[in-house]
């Protein structure tokens, strides 16, 4: 509901281009789910019933399920990708081999209904497939009804029992989930513990538990009264229940995904902000656990940037939960490992946190688009984390003029390594993992930072803006991305989506030469030794201190940045550099002894592998 009407909102100062493509239909799930889980064996029963809405055109012929606690299993593919990738995680390696019976995951499906009539179905690792008896129509709905049987594993990656600090459960992957179908049809992509794609739609999920155990979870507890455990209203009384066992009965609206956990020594802390949003945080206390005690007013005031730079959070709750065994993202939470000092508790806690905005609202097809989720994710927290810095927040962290350096550095050692793969592969297909967390996450992230080199600050940080209200709730893909900034700038981007998205073809521009033309005038040579066209900023330096910026835009931009950090000095606009064109001259007028330097792009935000070359000095 909240989207259409911001959507229409958007309209008004979005051009009219943009219309046609935020008008995309988007299939729709609710779940109603009740667990009944024995600590005892780690196994849990599940009675799921899911109303699917088909809103595509098309008939659908073919249903599938993820079930992924499958993969915990040896010759699982997760397995076999870890075995044959040459630098597997060291989360996951080695955890495999020693599995027993008793530590494997498995999700075992007792039957299975559509509209009451039982159904046949087959499995194939984690992804279940019914070959429907009739297929489902354009804009009608099915209610598939399905008991199973399922087994927490051992934590092995992301969930599981007993993590590395003792958290009994961490129950994400957990239940049998709908594969999305979208215009490019079925994602019945197999789990090897990467990436995530789903279906939006309402949770309603009852968890009954041994009542020693906490559970926290990703949505909004419909019987607080009845659990307590710091959840209760103020001034309520407690109706806790007689027998050994309670039920938590969770809803969360519009959500592609639900996640719990459950420990017998989690405290639960609670934080209301100024706009109403309820901040849960459950964790063990302790010596490890410290910095938590910390965590709420940072992730306060953390959450008030995000609003206001990325977008405005669209859910009435947020709890960070110590579980997992690194950081995970889910809607309305995450799992996150907790022995950690607070520049590292608050850095996780960041990250996570924004992939609500690009994981959960805008939700690209993580799968198919890692960097567009990563990516993002990490630019964003990256900005983050270096606001808090310099509100004095995070202690020994310091703010710094340009917090992406570093990652411009492992970009280009991966690259010159020859381990780069394109950013347009599949999540689950790179050949390392090193070239899968260097694209989704690094490269990813450089693709908006080196994006506000090429359109300007200003139209980054608006686009960014124009795309959540645009696209949330809608699964965008890299072409909607970019047209938002196609709009929002005025500058042509084909270019730059095809070379840096699809390709590894490097930016390495040189000054070649500068040189007196005449008595007041200085000739300037550029020369392009990588594949990849960009515009040019050029700064010249003159000796009295004064600094001019020469802007070569590139002539299939089509246009010329604006509202950029340079471009607020002394600017010339220069002819258009042809794309195919090697070298490149200009001729300034400026006495040639009176330059001290030249230098292309001094912001540092152009990934040039090759910046020795990009300054001539005298
Ligand atoms: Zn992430």
């Amino acid at each position: 509901m909240i989207f259409k009407k911001m959507f229409f909102l958007a309209f008004l100062f979005v051009s009219i281009f943009a219309q046609a493509q935020t008008d995309r239909w988007q299939q729709h799930v609710d779940y109603q789910m009740d667990i009944d889980f024995d600590v005892t064996n780690h196994q849990f029963t599940g009675k799921q019933k899911i109303t699917y809405t088909n809103n595509s055109p098309d008939k659908l012929t073919t249903l599938y399920y993820h079930l992924f606690l499958n993969a915990f299993q040896k010759g699982s593919e997760m397995h076999l990708h870890m075995q044959n990738v040459p630098d597997p995680d060291p989360r996951v390696a080695g955890k495999f081999k020693k599995l027993k019976d008793s530590d494997i995951g498995f999700t075992q499906v007792k039957s299975l209904t559509i509209d009451g009539k039982p159904t046949h179905f087959t499995i194939e690792g984690t992804i279940l497939e019914v070959k429907l008896p009739a297929p489902i129509q354009p804009h009608s709905s099915v209610v598939l009804e399905m008991d199973f049987l399922s087994q927490v594993p051992i934590q092995i990656r992301r969930n599981g029992r007993n993590n590395a600090e003792g958290i009994d459960y961490s129950m994400a992957q957990w239940y049998p989930k709908l594969a999305e179908y979208d215009r490019d049809g079925w994602h019945p992509d197999p789990y090897i513990a990467r990436e995530f794609y789903g279906v939006w739609g309402d949770f309603d999920v009852k968890i009954t538990i041994d009542k020693k155990y906490i559970v926290a979870a990703g949505g909004y507890l419909q019987n607080p009264n009845e659990v307590g455990y710091g959840y209760q209203e103020e001034g309520a009384k407690l109706h806790l229940p007689k027998g050994d066992k309670l039920t938590y009965h969770f809803k969360a609206p519009n959500v592609h995904d639900f996640v719990w956990a459950a420990d017998r020594d989690y405290v639960h802390k609670k934080y209301l902000r100024k706009d109403g949003l309820l901040l849960h945080f459950f964790y063990q206390e302790g010596k490890e656990t410290k910095a938590w005690e910390k965590l709420a007013p940072i992730m306060d005031e953390a959450i008030s940037f995000m609003n206001e730079h990325f977008g405005q959070y669209q859910y009435k709750t947020y709890s960070y939960i110590q579980g997992g065994d690194g950081g995970m993202e889910y809607p309305l939470a995450t799992l996150i490992t907790g022995h950690r000092p607070i520049t590292s508790l608050v850095g996780v806690s960041v990250h996570e946190q924004l992939h609500s905005w690009y994981q959960m609202m805008l939700a690209s097809n993580e799968s198919l688009y890692p960097w567009m989720d990563e990516g993002f994710t990490t630019y964003a927290s990256t900005l983050t984390m270096n606001h808090l810095a310099k509100k004095g927040l995070l202690g020994g962290m310091q703010y710094e003029e340009d917090p992406f350096a570093a990652h411009y550095s492992r970009y280009i050692q991966v690259n010159k390594a020859g381990m780069e793969e394109p950013l347009s592969t599949h999540a689950d297909h790179y050949l390392t993992n090193t070239a899968y967390w260097t694209g989704a996450y690094t490269k990813g992230e450089l693709t908006v930072r080196q994006l506000e080199y090429v359109i300007g600050r200003d139209n980054v940080a608006k686009g960014l803006l124009a795309y959540f209200d645009l696209w949330k709730g809608k699964h965008p893909n890299p072409d909607d991305f970019f047209k938002v900034m196609e709009d929002q700038s005025g500058i042509t981007l084909d270019w730059y989506q095809e070379y840096w998205i699809q390709t590894t073809h490097t930016i390495d521009f040189a000054v070649k030469s500068v040189k007196k033309k005449s008595r007041k005038t200085t000739k300037i040579k550029i020369e392009k030794l990588g594949v990849m066209p960009m515009p040019l900023d050029v700064v010249v330096t003159y000796k009295n201190g004064d600094k001019e910026l020469f802007y070569i835009p590139l002539d299939v931009m089509r246009g010329e940045k604006t509202g950029d950090v340079l471009t607020e000095m002394e600017t010339n606009i220069q002819k258009d550099w042809t794309i195919l064109q090697k070298e490149y001259e200009f001729v300034i007028p400026a006495k040639f002894k009176k330059i001290v330097s030249v230098e292309i792009d001094p912001s540092n935000r152009m990934a040039d592998v090759n910046r020795d070359n990009n300054i001539y000095k005298k």
